[in-house]
Formats: structure tokens, C-alpha cells, sequence
């Protein structure tokens, strides 16, 4: 089993059965949903999936703190962490692959922008991207990041065959759950987390108009509340 934690908006922990804790897109200072009170204890492995401010607010202060062994994302994104100073970063691509610990993380596409907001400038950080997790036995996890859907999503199925998915749905920068019900059925993942709503009132999308969406599918959304650990 593994720990699955949401800490609200993008940012997810996982803590594997090894007792490493895979990171996403940490965004905890002054993000609404960040559960009050969270702490981390240890921080092995960093994923990014772009450079917009709510998915790497706190990369560089994590990655001082905790010395991960590796933080990845996309090239570019990767290049930048490294010039602000962060250590063991793992610039990779698209389709590509590394081992994370005993984790196989490959990267996916994703529709959406890659801007990082640097004293004031936008400036290119790559394209957005999605992570697959491929765990020690055998169980496969799709972290979409933001993104729109897209067809080749059932590639990403063929491929790797997830049975779980994290998909955000709260629409405005994201898809929303009309969009992300179609996305479940390009993926087939048994159960989904849906992310990325209700951090503010603009992102409307809601679990249970993804779950009223995808009735009959098969599958099945699995709602979690930012800070409650759920066993996987
Ligand atoms: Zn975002």
C-alpha cells in the first residue's frame, strides 16, 4: 500500500511502501487549500509539472530544506530551478523516463502554458507536462497536471494502463468536469482524484458533477480532503 496525500489545489504528496515521499507541484505558502497545519517530514523526490507560481511557489524552499534526491520537470523548468540554486534537479521530456527511487516516472504530454514568473517577467519554462508513475509492483498512477483533454490520452492508456488517475477539474485554467469525464473515459483508470477546484471561487468544477458525468463508466471518482492521508 502506499499513502496518498492531497494538500489542496495541485499539490499532492505520495509516501511509498519503501517510506520515500514523492512530491507534486508544491504550492503550500499562501495557497487557500493548503491544509493548515501539514508539515513534511522528508522529501525524496520533487516532480514539476510546469512552471506557473501555484505549482512551484515552494520547489525552491522544499528542495533547500529537504535535499531530494531528485526534482524533476521539463528541461527548461529544470534549467530554472537550478539557477535559483536548487540541487539534483533531473531535467527530462516528454515521452522519457527515469527511475526515481524504485518509481519508473515517465513524462506525458499536457495541453496548457509553461510561463515562471521571475521578478516580474514571464519567462519560457517548456511545456506543461504529465507524470506516470510506474510503482515497484506493477500498479501504474497518471498525475495529469493541468491540462485540457486531449485524444492521445488513450495512448497514454494503451501504454500504460493506470489505475489511478489525478485529473484537475475545476475549469477556468483547467478543463472542467465536462471536458475531464472525457478524459476518464480516454484513460479507464478504475478510480480518479480530480485536483486543481474550489482553491478559489472562480474554479467551479466539482467531484460530484465529475462523478454525475462519468456514471456508468466504470469508473469511479475518489474524492479526497486536502491533508487526510488515504491508503492506496
Ligand atoms: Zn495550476
Amino acid at each position: 500500500m502506499i499513502e496518498i496525500t492531497w494538500l489542496g489545489h495541485g499539490t499532492s504528496k505520495i509516501r511509498l511502501e519503501s517510506g520515500e515521499v514523492m512530491l507534486f507541484d508544491p504550492w503550500t505558502e499562501g495557497n487557500p487549500a493548503y491544509p493548515k497545519g501539514h508539515t513534511f517530514d522528508r522529501v525524496d523526490t520533487m516532480l514539476i509539472s510546469h512552471g506557473h507560481f501555484d505549482h512551484i511557489h515552494d520547489a525552491i524552499p522544499i528542495a533547500t530544506k529537504f535535499n531530494p534526491s531528485r526534482v524533476v520537470a521539463i528541461y527548461e523548468t529544470a534549467y530554472w530551478l537550478e539557477s535559483k540554486g536548487v540541487k539534483n534537479t533531473l531535467g527530462i521530456n516528454k515521452g522519457g523516463s527515469a527511475m526515481c527511487g524504485d518509481v519508473k516516472v515517465t513524462m506525458t504530454h499536457a495541453i496548457h502554458s509553461c510561463g515562471i514568473l521571475d521578478e516580474g517577467k514571464i519567462i519560457y519554462g517548456g511545456e506543461a507536462a504529465g507524470y506516470v508513475l510506474t510503482l515497484p509492483d506493477g500498479r501504474v498512477i497518471y498525475f495529469a497536471g493541468d491540462t485540457n483533454v486531449f485524444s492521445d490520452m488513450a495512448l497514454i492508456q494503451e501504454l500504460y494502463n493506470p489505475q489511478l488517475a489525478f485529473l484537475p477539474i475545476g475549469d477556468l485554467y483547467t478543463m472542467g468536469p465536462h471536458e475531464a469525464a472525457k478524459a476518464c473515459r480516454l484513460i479507464k483508470a478504475a478510480k480518479v482524484i480530480p485536483m486543481h477546484f474550489g482553491t478559489f471561487p472562480p474554479l467551479t468544477g466539482t467531484p460530484e458533477q465529475l462523478a454525475k458525468n462519468i456514471e456508468g463508466s466504470g469508473a469511479e471518482v475518489w474524492k479526497l480532503e486536502p491533508g487526510k492521508p488515504v491508503q492506496w
